[in-house]
């Protein structure tokens, strides 16, 4: 189909141009012609019209080479109007010269003042058009000279951090290859203890008093406690190590396995949990059911006298989906929301409620492995909420 719009365009651009160049052209031939016809001399005849043609010529040559120019094809039509404007004005000044009387026409000197005064005015209006377009040229420049600084000092900045997060890394890594080789290390003689101290249960508790019997009870507690810790830690530090590579996982489906793992803890406490429709996201399938059993586990143990009640919903945040898991049990105190996440750190004593103190942290491990954030909303008595971000699967558009 004809795109008249784009007809229009160009016969008032670039074609406005070329056939006003080419209509001087063609004047200047015919006006020679006219002219040797005429009989008169030939220098005289040949400087006149190329007066007419010359600029005929510049005119078809310049709209020839607009394309190569950096001006955008939608400001042609504009250069065609200063040329037609021009053509217009001085036409116009001829034209009022014929109402002069003949001998003020001829005046050489008052001619020569007044086309020079129209001429000063139409070069000012240029001029100001060509001023104006200088001076946004120069801002441009300044700006551009201004955004190639920041840049620069975005990418030292840049540079500056990629070190240090290179240091970051490899302490990290030391970290965690600390805590795997001293819980790895911890784990056969804490074997032993408890080995050991079944061994003076069974063959001498008999002998002992209830006192013995008391303090033995207390030392198997005790071996227990550094064994789950020592698991745990053992659990943190392969977090970055030993993850599997991710794929997309179907929460809905982890929901149902976590369920499944809880399923004792749940009835026993009279639990419901409600989960909103969940998406898949881009993770490591075991480690997220190990970061929704950590959280729905604590929502049951922390949820005072009331049977738990925890529901579970998502909300899709750009290339993130933001997952909470909230509860209705005693809450937390704002000021403890960030020391809660950090490796044993537990807000109540083993007498109040059991636990190691690293089911959170590791919660963070995993989270952050995901290349996201965790945090928790809460206040004492009113529940918890604990949120976190995953990565969407971005070719499945969810
Ligand atoms: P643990 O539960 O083994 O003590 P966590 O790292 O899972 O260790 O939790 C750290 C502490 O955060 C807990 O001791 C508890 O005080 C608090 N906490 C965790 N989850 C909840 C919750 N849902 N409601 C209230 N307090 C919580």
């Amino acid at each position: 189909m004809v795109n008249w719009h784009r007809v229009a365009f160009l016969v008032r651009g670039r074609s406005a141009i070329a056939t006003l160049g080419a209509l001087y052209v063609v004047l200047a031939f015919g006006w020679a012609a006219g002219q040797l016809t005429a009989g008169n001399p030939v220098s005289n005849v040949v400087l006149v019209s190329s007066f007419i043609g010359l600029p005929g010529l510049a005119l078809l040559y310049g709209g020839y080479r607009l394309p190569r120019t950096d001006i955008r094809p939608e400001f042609y039509p504009t250069i065609a109007n200063w040329c037609l404007g021009g053509l217009g004005l001085l036409l116009g000044i001829l034209v009022l010269y014929q109402f002069e009387p003949a001998e003020s026409v001829s005046d050489p000197f008052r001619a020569a003042l007044v086309l020079t005064a129209f001429g000063s005015a139409a070069g000012f209006g240029v001029g100001l058009h060509d001023a104006l377009a200088k001076t946004r040229a120069l801002e441009l420049e300044v700006r551009n000279r201004e955004l190639r600084r920041t840049k620069e000092q975005l990418d030292e900045t840049v540079a500056r951090l990629e070190a240090a997060n290179d240091e970051f890394e490899a302490s990290n890594e030391r970290l965690e290859q600390f805590a795997y080789a001293a819980s790895h290390d911890l784990q056969e003689p804490l074997r032993m203890v408890t080995s050991y101290l079944t061994l003076v249960e069974s063959r001498y508790g008999d002998d002992l008093d209830a006192d013995g019997r008391e303090f033995i009870e207390y030392a198997v507690d005790g071996a227990d406690r550094m064994r789950e810790m020592i698991d745990g830690l053992l659990a943190y530090s392969r977090v970055g190590t030993q993850g599997d590579a991710f794929e997309p996982v179907d929460l809905e489906a982890v929901f149902t396995a976590v369920r499944q793992d809880l399923e004792v803890q749940l009835a026993e406490s009279d639990a419901t949990v409600e989960t909103a429709a969940l998406p898949h996201v881009e993770g490591d399938r075991n480690q997220l059911r190990q970061l929704f059993q950590n959280l729905l586990s604590n929502a049951i143990e922390y949820s005072g006298d009331d049977p738990p009640r925890i529901t579970v919903t998502a909300e899709r945040n750009g290339t993130d989906w933001t997952v909470s898991v909230a509860d209705e049990g005693i809450g937390i105190d704002p000021t403890d929301a960030d020391r809660i996440f950090e490796v044993f750190q537990r807000l109540h004593s083993r007498d109040e409620y059991a636990g190691t103190g690293i089911g959170l942290a590791l919660c963070k491990r995993i989270v952050e492995r995901h290349g996201g954030e965790i945090w928790v909303e809460s206040e004492p008595g009113e529940g918890s909420t604990f949120s976190m971000t995953l990565p969407a699967v971005s070719d499945r558009g969810e």
